[in-house]
C-alpha cells in the first residue's frame, strides 16, 4: 500500500473531506495549530465511517475536535486565523498556549533525564529502576498523532522539549553503569517510522555489548494499528521481522508495546495478517490504552477488546487514564467512572485477559492502580495502590483518598481519615 500522509496543511484534500462542514474543518485548523495533528490513508479508508464523523471513534481521536481547547485558548487561535495573520504570530501564540498545558507531565523533564559523568542524557528516561527509556532521533514522528497523546511536545517543533539521543552508545554505556536494568524500552514517537536499518543499527549494538542483566526489549509502537503494512509490504517488512527474530534467537526477549484503543482497530484483515507474522518470529505483543471520552468509555467495549486480543495472541497490558496534558479536558472521565467500566469489562472477560490491569494514572511519584471504593468504618474512601514507583518500597502498598465522584487526577484527591499528605508525599520529603 503506498503510504499517504494528511496533516494541518493539506487535510482538506482529503477524499472523504468534501462531507464534512466548513465550521468542523475550520475547528481542524485552529485546534490543529496547537496540537500536533497527521493521519493516514490507512486510517481514512479502512477504520473511519465517513457516514458517521460525529460519533465515529476513529474520527474522534484522530481529528483535532473544537473542546479539546478551552474556550479561550480557542477564541485566541480562530481570530488569529480568521483575521489571516502571519505565520510567525500564530506560531509565537500557539508556542505560548502549549506551554500552558503541562508539556511532558510528571516531571519528565525535571526528574527522569538521568546523568553519566556530570551530563544530562536527554534521549533517556529512566524512572523505574528496571526500566530505561531510549528516544532514537530517527523515531520521533509517528504514523498518525493521536490528540490524546501525552508525547504531543514531541511534534510541534519546539526544540527545548524535544526528547531525543543521536547515539545509542551513550544507552550503553549508561546502562553498564545500572546493573538493576533488565528492560529498554525504544521509544518515541513511535520507533517504527525508522527504516529497518536504523533500528538494527540500534538493537545490534544492545545485543553487542552483551549487557548481563538485560533480558528485554520492549518496542513502544502503534505501527500495528495504524500502519500494519509496516510488517507487510513496507519495502524493509521482512528484514524487520528478521530482526524480531534475531533478537528472540539471541536469548534476549522482544516485546512490541502496542495501543489499540478500540475493537474497530483490530478488526481488519491487514492487522491479522501483521499480527500472525510478528508472532511467528517469537516476539509478544502486548496492548495499552486510555480510557477516553466518547471513543471507548462502556465496558462492552473494553470486554471486546480484551476478548479479540487474546483470540488474536495479543496480551492485554494496561488501561490507562488520560494523562493530565494536552487535550485532557476533552478525553477524561472522572476516576470511579474509569474504575467502574474497568470493573464491570474485567468481570466478564475469561481469565486470559485478566493480564490486564487498571485503571492506572501515570503520575509523577508512580503508577497509581485505583482499586474502587471501600467503606472503611463509617468512612467510604477510594482505595488505590502503586503498581510501579519511583521508590520501588511503595509498589503495593495500599492507601486512600477521600471519596470523590468528580476528580478526573490525582491533584483533586484529598488524603482521607484527615490524614494531610498520602504516605509517599510524607516519604519523599
Ligand atoms: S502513536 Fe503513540 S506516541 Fe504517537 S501520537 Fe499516538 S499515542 Fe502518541
Amino acid at each position: 500500500m503506498k503510504y499517504i500522509s494528511y496533516n494541518l496543511k493539506n487535510f482538506r484534500e482529503i477524499p472523504f473531506f468534501e462531507r464534512i462542514c466548513s465550521e468542523l474543518k475550520f475547528n481542524i485548523e485552529v485546534v490543529g495549530n496547537i496540537l500536533p495533528f497527521k493521519v493516514n490513508n490507512y486510517i481514512i479508508n479502512k477504520l473511519i465511517n465517513w457516514d458517521n464523523t460525529e460519533t465515529d471513534p476513529v474520527f474522534l481521536m484522530t481529528f483535532p475536535q473544537k473542546e479539546m481547547l478551552n474556550p479561550e485558548h480557542f477564541q485566541i487561535m480562530s481570530t488569529l486565523l480568521k483575521k489571516n495573520s502571519d505565520s510567525a504570530d500564530i506560531r509565537r501564540e500557539a508556542n505560548k498556549i502549549r506551554m500552558q498545558l503541562n508539556p511532558h507531565p510528571a516531571s519528565q523533564i525535571q526528574k527522569n533525564v538521568p546523568e553519566l559523568n556530570g551530563k544530562k542524557l536527554w534521549g533517556l528516561q529512566h524512572k523505574y529502576r528496571e526500566t530505561v527509556l531510549f528516544f532514537p532521533s530517527r523515531g520521533q514522528t509517528c504514523h498518525a498523532y493521536c490528540s490524546f497523546c501525552f508525547r504531543w511536545p514531541q511534534f510541534v517543533g519546539i526544540r527545548k522539549l524535544r526528547l531525543v539521543m543521536q547515539e545509542v552508545k551513550q544507552l550503553i554505556e549508561y546502562l553498564k553503569t545500572k546493573p538493576d536494568v533488565t528492560d529498554i524500552l525504544i521509544t518515541g514517537g513511535d520507533p517504527l517510522i525508522m527504516r529497518t536499518v536504523f533500528l538494527k543499527h540500534i538493537i545490534d549494538e544492545l545485543l553487542k555489548a552483551k549487557l548481563p542483566n538485560l533480558i528485554n526489549i520492549r518496542i513502544g509502537t502503534k505501527a500495528l494499528s495504524w500502519w500494519p503494512y509496516r510488517f507487510i509490504d513496507s519495502h524493509d517488512a521482512g528484514d524487520l521481522l528478521r530482526l524480531f527474530r534475531k533478537v528472540n534467537r539471541s536469548g534476549k526477549r522482544l516485546a512490541l508495546m502496542t495501543h489499540f484503543n478500540h475493537p474497530k482497530e483490530l478488526s481488519t484483515q491487514e492487522v491479522k495478517i501483521a499480527v500472525d507474522r510478528i508472532l511467528d518470529t517469537g516476539t509478544i505483543i502486548r496492548s495499552q490504552a486510555p480510557i477516553l471520552k466518547n471513543i471507548n468509555d462502556s465496558p462492552e467495549i473494553w470486554q471486546k477488546l480484551w476478548t479479540k486480543q487474546v483470540e488474536m495472541g495479543i496480551v492485554p497490558y494496561y488501561m490507562f487514564i488520560a494523562r493530565n496534558t494536552g487535550a485532557q479536558r476533552y478525553f477524561a472521565l472522572p476516576l470511579v467512572k474509569a474504575w467502574d467500566i474497568y470493573k464491570k469489562a474485567y468481570k466478564n472477560v475469561s481469565g486470559l485477559s485478566r493480564t490486564v490491569r487498571g485503571p492506572i494514572m501515570s503520575t509523577d511519584p508512580g503508577k497509581i492502580q485505583i482499586l474502587g471504593p471501600v467503606n472503611i468504618g463509617k468512612e467510604k474512601v477510594l482505595c488505590l495502590q502503586f503498581i510501579q514507583a519511583r521508590n520501588p518500597d511503595w509498589v503495593d502498598k495500599l492507601f486512600f483518598a477521600e471519596y470523590n465522584e468528580t476528580a478526573i487526577w490525582r491533584n483533586e484527591l484529598i488524603p482521607a481519615f484527615g490524614e494531610k499528605n498520602f504516605f509517599y508525599e510524607r516519604d519523599s520529603r
